[in-house]
Order: structure tokens, then sequence, then C-alpha cells
């Protein structure tokens, strides 16, 4: 069966269309959104409504941005959530979350999403995340194992530091290819991403830190030494507590804050 006479819409690979149509995993990802009322209901990429119908099923408003024109008009028409839904047709890569705030409330952002932009698009969330009060994203499951990292692990790496700077990070569940159609070449896995109200190491300049863990992980069989060495020198290692000796996957967030604070107080 096409996945045009199965769906009534041909996926479109550059907009990394996977669509979900299991029934039992839709209602386990909608349970742990937990919809309501008291927060901005937000959906990335919505496509054919298979988390956008629960969801708005029992809230008064979802917003929902989507790329695809062809998709937007199909949610434009649908006679059950034409009136729910606030459209914003465009890519949420460069969508202005702060415009759709309200007095009060927080955002709770959602979606299957993308998994060609699932990354970008996550660094673009938590530029927001003062204002966000929980993500639940469908990704590949690589990338919810690399957001959940422990040091010394080999999925640990750039990706965990940031996330785990800003958020506390909670797998939530697996999904098996065939949970969607057309299925994808990767298993997936959603997460959920909470950011912190109160953040546990506060860095004075987040550029300082998105600078150090790329430049720390850009060679991950090189030690902390050699990676930083046009940045660190063996004396700010020693004053930080830090063995340089050890290789980027071998410290922790707390660590790479502190390091990210040393430049800080170097730069002036
Ligand atoms: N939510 C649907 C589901 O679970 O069946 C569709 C998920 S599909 C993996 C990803 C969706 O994101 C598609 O509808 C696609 O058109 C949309 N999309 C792709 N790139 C986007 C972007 N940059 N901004 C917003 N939506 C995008």
């Amino acid at each position: 069966m096409s996945n045009k006479v199965h769906l009534g819409h041909t996926a479109r690979k550059r907009f990394g269309q996977n669509f979900l149509t299991d029934s039992n995993i839709i209602n386990r990802i909608v349970g742990a959104i937990a919809p309501d009322n008291d927060h901005v209901m937000v959906e990335i990429g919505p496509g054919l409504a298979a988390l956008t119908e629960p969801v708005a099923e029992g809230i008064d408003k979802l917003t929902v941005i989507e790329l695809d024109r062809d998709l937007v008009e199909r949610l434009q028409q649908h006679p059950l959530l034409k009136d729910k839904l606030e459209i914003h047709q465009g890519d949420a890569l460069r969508f202005d979350f702060n415009q759709l705030l309200q007095e009060g409330k927080k955002l709770k952002v959602f979606g299957n999403l993308p998994y060609n932009i699932s990354t970008p698009l996550m660094f673009h969330l938590f530029t927001f995340a003062e204002h966000i009060a929980n993500m639940h994203f469908m990704l590949q499951k690589e990338v919810v194992l690399r957001l959940s990292a422990a040091p010394g692990s080999k999925a640990y790496g750039r990706l965990t530091v940031m996330a785990q700077y800003y958020c506390q990070v909670v797998p939530v569940l697996e999904v098996p290819p065939e949970s969607f159609t057309p299925p994808p070449k990767v298993d997936s896995a959603v997460v959920r991403l909470v950011p912190y109200a109160q953040k546990p190491w506060q860095c004075h300049d987040i550029k300082l830190l998105e600078q150090v863990t790329s430049t720390a992980f850009n060679m991950r069989r090189k030690t902390l030494r050699n990676n930083l060495k046009q940045l660190f020198s063996d004396n700010d290692f020693a004053a930080l507590g830090i063995d340089p000796t050890l290789r980027p996957e071998q410290i922790s967030v707390s660590q790479y804050v502190a390091l990210a604070n040393c430049l800080y107080g170097k730069q002036g």
C-alpha cells in the first residue's frame, strides 16, 4: 500500500515526514504530555494530526507550527480542530516562541519532530527555556540516549551538556519504526525535557559554554588539555580541580560550567 493511499497525503522526505499511526503509542504520548488549559499548549509539526486531535480533545486551544502548506490547509479545514487551533505556517527553527506567551502561563511544547532539524530546534527552544514548563519530543533513539547520557559514557557529548544545563532530561518511551507511516530507518524514543526553574549551575555567558563544549568534544579521543589548550592553561585546570588528562566525556556538566565561567573571568 502506498503512503498516499493510506494517508491521503504523500509523505515528504525533505520535511522529515513520518506519521504516527500506532494508537497505543499515541495514547501513551498524550498521557505523558498531560494537556491542560493552565499552559499555552504548542505542537511543532502537527502533520496529519495524529497527536493534535487527542491533545486538542481535552483543551480549549492548541497552537501549532507547521512548515508544509498542504498540511496547514488540511488543518484549517479539519472539522473537529479548526475552531481550536491557532495555526502558524512556517519554520519552527525561526519561530519566536515569546509571541505565544500569556500572562501567568508557561508553554508546554511537544512534537514528533522532523529528525533532520531536531538538534538545532532543541537549541533554539533552550533560548526560551525560562518560559517553558516542559517539552515532550519524539526523536531518534540515539539522540535521546545522548540527551540523557551520564559522564563517562559514549553517548555523553556537547548535546548532553547543553541540554542538561537547561533541563532535567527524562526518557519516556521507546518507539519502533512500525509505529509510523512511512517507517523511519532508525529506532525512535520520546523524551521529556523539563527546564530548571532554578538552574543547579549558573553560567555567566551561555556562548562560552557552547564554545567550551564544542571545542572540548571536537576530538573525543584527545585529552581536555589537548583540545582546550588555546583556552585554558594547566594552572586554570588546577585552580578548578579538573584533571586535564581526562577525555572530554569524563567531566560533569558542572565542571563544564566552571570552565565556561573561568573563561568569562579571563576575558574580563
Ligand atoms: N505530528 C505528526 C505525527 O506525529 O504523525 C507529524 C510528524 S512528522 C515526523 C514531522 C512534521 O513536522 C511534519 O508534519 C512536517 O511537515 C513538519 N515540519 C518539518 N519541518 C518543519 C519545520 N522546520 N517547522 C515546522 N514543522 C516542520
